[in-house]
């Protein structure tokens, strides 16, 4: 029902804007109502003034039954006394009296055309068991009231007991009084009401459009200024922070907005200081090439030893810009989405053996152990060439910024959630307050030892990327001279978002 209506506002399509949707609002409740105001004041005003117009009758016409009575009027319709009084209440409610007698014969017609006619009708048979009625006309704009004439003595002494069962006497009045009243003059009080109140109601019409608009306006314009303030931050007329604090609503926005600015910021820095580390590494190798060619070219009758050795030294670099390249290849593959995984269900006792296997003979160079623990079988869905690249990472650094005869240990366990991988070594660690820094890329504690040993800087960026890809966690634990502990826990099932 909800989004059916919402679906049928949003086809209208000046509804789909707030001032408008406002401008309604206030618009339908002010206005729905006032015209339910007035119906209900206008019926009730006509209802009011026929029931007084209807008890009004039947007093004046009760007292002229009595005068009937008294002056005989149903025998002998000569009185001049009951005549004038008769044509004087004919004209006072603009209408028509008609006596009847009690052989339902017409003594009497104002209106003079009837009389001498019997008319035998309901309302005149119960008029005559002495009921007083009366019935509105709406169409025709009348009323009927129907008065019995009845002698008071006669009912109150009643000539002779009823007996037990027996009906009682069928005719209680002298006669029936049949009067129809004009409602005429009531009809024309409602319509100069009607008009009266359709006048007013088109003024606060006007009154309440005016109002309703300039309202709209009002409290849209916050919304209008966020906009504002918006496109002038994004066509870069402001640098700053955007205020529009009118409502708790606009606040809300702003603070949104103030913050997706400040990470953007944030963003394009990280960005452009990555772009001048990205030239500034790239540029190292090359640099040092160019001075050993330079100093080779410069040389006359150079002995070939020296240009082995130079040759042998301008190899490294080149080796060196490869790995950079690859590196930032790696790291520029693992921003993306996690829709570019590759997921399977895999063994990771397997996985980090394999990598254990391969990284052991650069181990042994130095005379580092490697030790594998594992508590029991781990099978995770994981990308299998990510999580590799990751722990890789971990445990080359841990052989790499070890001391000769230390040791890395690597060990694997598992709840019911997630697997854990810890990566331990005895080496050089990490002073605590660059523990936070390592994960960024270019980022090295100690960048001639780094370089030394063929450290780009991005080996934990990437390896940070790919934990996060499989939505697992890092944690590093480190004492500068005692050793790193990595410890990297990735749930069992991959959740794609
Ligand atoms: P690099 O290519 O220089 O190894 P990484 O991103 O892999 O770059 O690591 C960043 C820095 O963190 C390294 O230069 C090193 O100083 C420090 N680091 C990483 N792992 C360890 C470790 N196991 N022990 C000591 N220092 C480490």
């Amino acid at each position: 029902m909800k989004v059916m209506l919402s679906k049928i506002v949003n086809k209208i399509p000046g509804l789909r804007s707030l001032k408008y949707r406002i401008f309604f609002i206030i618009l339908a409740v002010g206005i729905v109502p006032t015209m339910f105001l007035r119906y209900a004041i206008l019926q009730n005003y006509e209802q009011r003034a026929i029931s007084v117009r209807i008890s009004d009758v039947q007093a004046q016409f009760k007292i002229l039954a009595d005068h009937l009575i008294t002056y005989n009027y149903l025998s002998d319709t000569s009185s001049e006394v009951v005549n004038a009084e008769l044509a004087m209440l004919a004209e006072l409610y603009d209408g028509r009296v008609i006596i009847i007698d009690r052989n339902c014969k017409i003594i009497k017609d104002t209106y003079a055309i009837s009389e001498g006619k019997t008319i035998i009708s309901e309302e005149v048979i119960l008029g005559m068991r002495g009921q007083t009625f009366a019935n509105y006309d709406a169409d025709n704009r009348y009323i009927e009231v129907i008065t019995p004439i009845v002698d008071p003595k006669a009912s109150e002494e009643p000539e002779e007991e009823p007996e037990e069962g027996e009906r009682p006497p069928e005719n209680l009045a002298q006669g029936v009084m049949l009067i129809s009243v004009s409602t005429d003059n009531i009809a024309t009080n409602v319509d100069i009401l009607q008009s009266q109140a359709t006048t007013l109601q088109v003024l606060a019409m006007v009154i309440l459009i005016v109002i309703a608009w300039a309202l709209a306006r009002v409290l849209v314009k916050p919304f209008e200024r966020v906009t504002t303030a918006i496109r002038e931050t994004k066509e870069g007329y402001n640098t700053e922070a955007i205020s529009v604090m009118d409502y708790v609503e606009t606040e809300h926005i702003i603070t949104a907005f103030n913050e997706l600015l400040g990470r953007m910021r944030v963003l394009d820095e990280s960005r452009q200081e990555f772009v001048s580390n990205v030239s500034h590494e790239l540029k190292t190798p090359i640099t040092s090439m160019k001075v050993l060619a330079d100093s080779l070219i410069a040389q006359e009758d150079v002995p070939v030893e020296l240009y082995q050795e130079f040759m042998v030294d301008i190899a490294d670099e080149i080796e060196r810009e490869n790995k950079i390249i690859n590196d930032l290849l790696a790291l520029v593959k693992l921003d993306k989405t996690s829709a570019d995984m590759n997921i399977e269900n895999i063994n990771l006792n397997e996985l980090i053996e394999l990598i254990l296997k391969r990284l052991r003979p650069i181990a042994k160079q130095r005379s580092i152990d490697v030790l594998y623990e594992s508590a029991r079988e781990v099978y995770a869905e994981v990308d299998e060439v990510k999580l590799t690249l990751a722990l890789s990472n971990f445990v080359e650094n841990a052989i790499k910024y070890n001391n000769e005869y230390g040791y890395v240990k690597v060990s694997l366990d598992a709840d019911h959630q997630y697997a854990t991988i810890v990566v331990e070594d005895n080496g050089i660690g990490i002073p605590e307050e660059e523990q936070e820094h390592v994960f960024e890329r270019f980022y090295r504690v100690d960048k001639s030892h780094s370089r030394e040993i063929g450290g780009t800087g991005l080996g934990l960026a990437i390896a940070r990327n790919a934990i996060l890809m499989h939505r697992g966690a890092i944690r590093i634990d480190s004492e500068e001279g005692a050793g790193t502990q990595i410890t990297v826990r990735i749930p069992l099932i991959f959740v794609s978002k």
